[in-house]
């Protein structure tokens, strides 16, 4: 076997026995991109770090990763997709960059997304799709969907990407790979360029539910430089993982198996309900009751919280800045009205102009306040279950990956597909999408499971068992 088809734990063990060299792992690693690259276009650009032949010996030190094409790297191109960000390079790594590099992890590339993180199937980024391994006529899912592409084709071992409503959830169960969303706080958000403050979370996309542990760990903890991470140690997540699962309850949220839900997924999550069932795990039917208004509320305040975000990008300090023909206004105006009518894609200014709207005056407590009044009593719905229950389990996404092209011209069918994931970010939980199955026309599915805020030592021992009591995480992708 290939060793870029395997996992950073098996790796990191075939490393410590000399098995394995980081000039081998890369060499493979190089191959894979060389041969499958051009098909998926998982990356925005690659990066020539031999950071092998300077090892010193770092605990994860040879094992290359992708990161997310909005996570800053110093004086290197960031730019999340948008021709706005042409040419822009941070004069800073963002935190989990500097974590990443404390371990001498050798970054493989940027990866493609939906400009500014604002999709569900990486279609919106100015360089064009990424394709799903799987099937390249279909979306990888989004918006981290250059991550899990890279990872799913083995043209990485593991990546980073971002979830602001399931951008990690949602590509991961598309291309068949472990994606976890940590709780909201539990990972520095500095140098990840923002898109809703109060919701993106940065976590990994891995091929087994160790790596994410492992890389979650990595990544984790508190930051001086980022008022939102909580002062919380951080466990090592991997010594819970191999906890049993007897006697552990976990809710099945009613509102989550309604219409909507394709059959097929129903049927294989109902199967990973009888598979945790003979662990031991009890299952027992619960209601979130404001589910129905989640997608709303988060479309509400993830746009506000956008167009605030994205109100920096007018010329003056990043990327792009381009001058109008003739005189409009004021050469200041025109300047900034010229820059963000070139640099932004449809979606964006689809955005803006939505969160505009809700946060201007007038329509403020009609929207964004509500929507905020909404998300506590999402909140609420959680914190209650979590009285009695351990964790709570539910499909990724309503459907497998689409045909790309599919949902393009329907933005609100679009934004009704992050259904499962959204309120899991609303409510600041940790979550985690891992293979639970296929669909009749070879289409990965994902199950997810979320627990209590910085509970994700139980949300991965709930994962582990079910993943070691099957075998869908081992299917890898031919190309
Ligand atoms: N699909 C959602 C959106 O378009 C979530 C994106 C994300 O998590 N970054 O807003």
């Amino acid at each position: 076997m290939k060793l870029n088809e395997l996992t950073a734990h098996e790796l990191l063990g075939l490393l410590k026995t000399k098995q394995a060299t980081p000039e081998a792992i890369e060499k493979d690693i190089s191959a894979a991109i060389e041969k499958s690259e051009k098909k998926v276009k998982a990356y925005v650009r690659l990066i020539e770090e031999k950071l092998s032949e300077k090892s010193t010996g770092g605990k994860l030190s040879g094992i290359p990763i992708a990161v997310k094409d909005n996570i800053c790297i110093k004086d290197t191109p960031t730019t999340c997709a948008s021709r706005i960000l042409e040419g822009f390079r941070p004069p800073y790594n963002a935190t989990v960059i500097e974590k990443l590099k404390g371990q001498e992890l050798p970054l493989a590339g940027q990866t493609n997304m939906d400009e500014f993180a604002f999709g569900s199937s990486t279609e919106n980024s100015c360089i064009g799709p990424t394709h799903n391994p799987w099937n390249l006529d279909c979306v990888p899912g989004g918006s981290s969907g250059g991550s899990a592409a890279a990872v799913a084709a083995h043209e990485a071992i593991w990546a980073l990407g971002s979830d602001t409503g399931g951008s990690i959830r949602q590509p991961a169960s598309f291309c068949g790979i472990v994606g976890v969303k940590p709780t909201y706080g539990r990972v520095s958000r500095y140098g990840l360029i923002a898109f809703a403050s109060s919701l993106d979370q940065i976590g990994p996309l891995t091929k087994d539910v160790t790596d994410a542990a492992l890389l979650l760990k990595v990544i984790a903890g508190h930051d001086q430089k980022d008022s939102t991470s909580a002062d919380i140690p951080v466990p090592d997540f991997t010594s819970s993982l191999k906890k049993d699962v007897k006697n552990i309850k976990i809710a099945i949220p009613k509102e989550y198996f309604v219409s909507g839900i394709n059959p097929e997924i129903k049927k294989i999550i109902l199967e990973a309900i009888e598979t945790l069932k003979k662990l031991g795990v009890s299952f027992h039917e619960v209601s979130l009751p404001h589910t129905e208004y989640a997608v709303a509320t988060y479309y509400v305040i993830a746009t506000a919280e956008a167009s605030s975000n994205l109100a920096r990008f007018d010329g003056v300090q990043y990327g792009l800045r381009s001058q109008p023909q003739a005189l409009r206004k004021t050469p200041l105006i025109d300047m900034f009205e010229e820059t963000r009518e070139k640099g932004f894609g449809n979606e964006a200014k689809r955005r803006i102009m939505l969160g505009t709207y809700a946060l201007s005056s007038g329509y403020y407590d009609a929207y964004y306040l509500r929507g905020q009044k909404v998300r506590t009593l999402i909140k609420n719905d959680f914190d209650k279950v979590f009285e009695e229950f351990d964790a709570v389990l539910t499909p990724t996404s309503p459907t497998t990956a689409f045909k790309i092209g599919e949902r393009a011209s329907d933005p609100l069918s679009m934004y009704l597909s992050d259904v499962y994931t959204i309120s899991a970010n609303l409510a600041g939980i940790p979550a985690i999408s891992l293979p639970c199955g296929f669909s009749k026309d070879h289409l990965p599915v994902g199950l997810q499971i979320m627990t209590k805020p910085f509970d994700e030592e139980m949300m991965f021992r709930v994962a582990y068992a079910y993943e070691q009591a099957t075998d869908w995480h081992k299917k890898k992708v031919s190309l």
